[in-house]
């Protein structure tokens, strides 16, 4: 699943492929972009923002523009050498093909495919908060933003880009199972958000340079997580079942012994005489 390391190794693949080269061809297979031609034009850098790949180039009029795109669910870009069979995925898929004379870049299934002004950047990605791979990664200001909104759940919150950028619903899950926190869990009774939102950015930065996303530290098939994807399974730490329900948008995963909910002050009438 796309989450906030998946970008930024797919930015690094488009890097090594494409930075530096005067692209030789383009094709764009979406409404927005069909007259698009970057043929002549320069790739001067590719770079993750959260879930956001921004491909950065100079046009032939020497302005510097960006490419966007977004990977979601289910998106992804691909170099091949020229002349290989681009084996990623069904060809119906292909959104876009930028040709370099050593490489050919193949985007399957993106969302949010714009090219504009990299002066208008801000544009597709101002709103995201610290990007948790980012050089300019901020704890206090994530952390700032999480509790600005204290009676949300923990695990809506840590979803919002707006709050930290990168973490998606697998990231979510096993960093509240290892802290011990119930994914309904008001933001404000979060016993150490500091401590939780640092964890989420050690276990992406963990998975850096490499394909297989895992926060058990084990590589194999089935072995890659403590909770997600695993309902019904025994819990690793204490053998409960780990339970699956919706939570907002998504679904969450999580022990419910490992993860109790909290005990939040009731009212004086539900208080036992
Ligand atoms: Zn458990």
């Amino acid at each position: 699943m796309p989450e906030g390391d998946t970008v930024w190794n797919t930015a690094r693949v488009l890097q090594r492929a494409l930075a530096g080269a005067r692209l030789t061809g383009s094709d764009f297979r979406v409404p927005q972009l069909a007259t698009t031609d970057l043929t002549g034009w320069t790739v001067r850098e590719s770079a993750s923002r959260g879930k956001h790949l921004l491909l950065r180039l100079t046009g032939i009029d020497a302005e510097p523009w960006t490419l966007h795109s977004h990977l979601r669910m289910d998106g992804a870009w691909r170099a091949y050498a020229p002349g290989e069979r681009w084996s990623g995925r069904p060809a119906h898929l292909i959104r876009v093909v930028l040709h370099s004379p050593a490489a050919v870049a193949v985007g399957y299934h993106l969302h949010e495919l714009a090219l504009v002004p990299t002066a208008e950047e801000e544009s597709l990605v101002g709103h995201l908060g610290p990007d948790l791979l980012g050089p300019d990664w901020d704890t206090d200001e994530a952390v700032r933003r999480l509790a600005a909104d204290p009676d949300r759940t923990i695990g809506e919150a840590l979803l919002d880009q707006r709050n930290l950028a990168g973490v998606g619903n697998l990231y979510k899950c096993e960093v509240l199972f290892l802290r011990g926190v119930s994914p309904w869990t008001p933001v404000g009774a979060v016993p150490d958000l500091p401590g939780t939102v640092a964890l989420a950015q050690r276990l992406l930065a963990a998975n850096r340079g490499r394909w297989t996303q895992s926060t058990t530290g084990v590589l194999h098939r089935g072995g890659t997580s403590y909770v997600y994807g695993r309902r019904a399974q025994p819990c690793r730490r204490c053998g409960t079942a780990v339970r699956k329900e919706e939570l907002g948008e998504r679904v969450t995963y999580w022990c419910p012994a490992c993860q109790p909910d909290v005990e939040l002050p009731r009212n004086a009438q539900d208080r036992p005489r």
